[in-house]
């Protein structure tokens, strides 16, 4: 806690008069390119690897990086009023979902069926919300690189099935269809603080270095 009490008064001394325009200007709008959708965890941090400024990102964070399948008695308010947000006020023309290496909760994930010791946690409640993606996982559907861990094989995995899964909700379908939306995998290599996309037609994840991000810009105008 001292470290971002002390990070409060760095900002203000060395940062807050190049950012001072830029939040007048977003005091009473906001119009984020995309929206987000990362995991909790600290060590991933999208506006530092897209180098991304105040008001680009609109972001949704939980354990997993998980979008429950949409169900019209019980979808989880929080994940669908996000995505609502986004679309019917903000007007994102991008969904990315991003995942990472050595994500925690993958690593539960696998426990949980290796030992079979699922606890009535919270956590392990919120992780069934993963369980299709393990099912993919198990069932070997995919095309990650052979060097690569079970547990980010398993992270690269979830991030197609949540991608999967922003498709149940009935707005994100009617906005893909009157192409007002684009959706985007996203993987984040901790250790090498590398990101990757996922190639739908290559059926796999790309390091986004200068020639990708070339056909990637080409692809998107
Ligand atoms: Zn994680």
């Amino acid at each position: 806690m001292k470290k971002l009490i002390k990070g409060i008064i760095d900002f203000r001394r060395n940062c807050i008069a190049d950012y001072r325009e830029k939040f007048s200007n977003l005091a009473y709008q906001q119009t984020p390119d995309a929206l987000l959708v990362a995991c909790c965890d600290s060590r991933v941090v999208p506006n530092t690897f897209a180098s991304s400024d105040p008001g680009d990102l609109f972001v949704l964070r939980n354990i997993g990086n998980l979008i429950p399948t949409y169900n019209a008695t019980s979808v989880d308010s929080s994940v669908a009023a996000t995505i609502e947000f986004a679309l019917t006020n903000l007007q994102v023309a991008d969904i990315i979902i991003c995942g990472h290496s050595d994500c925690g909760a993958m690593q539960t994930l696998i426990k949980n069926h290796t030992t079979n010791l699922k606890n009535d946690s919270y956590i392990d409640n919120w992780l069934e919300q993963a369980e299709s993606s393990y099912t993919r996982f198990k069932n070997n559907a995919c095309q990650c690189d052979t060097a690569i861990t079970p547990c980010n094989c398993l992270s690269q995995i979830n991030v197609i099935q949540q991608l999967d899964n922003l498709k149940t909700y009935p707005s994100v379908t009617e906005y893909l269809h009157s192409n007002k939306i684009r959706l985007h995998g996203w993987w984040f290599d901790l250790e090498k603080a590398e990101v990757f996309y996922y190639n739908p037609t290559k059926k796999k994840f790309i390091l986004i270095d200068e020639d990708e991000a070339e056909i990637i810009l080409a692809s998107l105008n």
